[in-house]
């Protein structure tokens, strides 16, 4: 389902299994970060290493397990997971022979946060009905 209002866009993520890859850059309209959704199945693997010019990575496993690459490290990773990866490390990610894996990658200029969570948060009085 789509919808979308001054303030907001939502969008679905569809059938990952099939798609494989679902980035949210230009579904959500987002200006500060791109999100893609990722499926791979039991034994595949991103095709090749990469890195980036600026932008880190977050990788947070959502289900299944596999095998991670960076810098010519290998480690195991599975749900639950998070790692965050430096701009110029070269990374790769398979998925184990047995299980597929499902993961978000959010990335976002390096040093370019200014303020978290507690800094940039405004509490309003305005209330959804759930809230007395
Ligand atoms: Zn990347």
């Amino acid at each position: 389902m789509k919808k979308a209002g001054t303030n907001y866009r939502m969008s679905s993520i569809g059938d990952i299994q099939t798609l494989g890859r679902v980035t949210l850059r230009d579904e959500l309209a987002l200006t500060g970060s791109e999100i893609s959704v990722n499926e791979l199945p039991a034994g595949g693997s991103v095709p090749f290493v990469h890195s980036h010019k600026r932008n880190e990575e977050v990788y947070i496993i959502l289900k299944g397990r596999g095998r991670f690459y960076i810098d010519g490290e290998e480690f195991d990773v599975e749900e639950g997971n998070v790692i965050r990866v430096d701009p110029a490390a070269g990374r790769c990610v398979r998925a184990d022979g047995q299980t597929p894996i499902r993961y978000l990658c959010i990335q976002t200029e390096a040093n370019s946060l200014v303020q978290f969570t507690q800094g940039d948060g405004v509490i309003l009085d305005a209330k959804p009905s759930w809230l007395k």
